[in-house]
């Protein structure tokens, strides 16, 4: 159980650091709702109050993998690799 805490710990500071490094308040919540705190949006987001997306592109793995230090790609690949494993079977 303690390694399922330190994972969620992780993952909320990586999100954090996500936010803090490329986090944008949503134009459309500031001027439809100014007295309501902004949604965060993160490149290529969606706002789920108002329906704006955010209209940078998406942030690459690679600077994902920097800003959070989660490994996206090594996940992503061991997850493809199971499939494969799966399919075979
Ligand atoms: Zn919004």
């Amino acid at each position: 159980m303690g390694d399922m805490g330190d994972l969620y710990r992780d993952w909320g500071a990586g999100k954090k650091a996500m936010r803090d490094k490329h986090g944008v308040d949503c134009p459309q919540c500031r001027a439809k709702q100014p007295k309501r705190t902004p949604t965060i949006l993160l490149p290529g987001q969606r706002c789920k109050v108002d329906g704006c997306r955010d209209p940078r592109p998406r942030v690459s793995d690679e600077e994902f993998e920097a800003v959070t230090g989660w490994s996206v790609t090594r996940s992503t690949k061991r997850r493809a690799d199971r499939g494969r494993r799966n399919s075979a079977d």
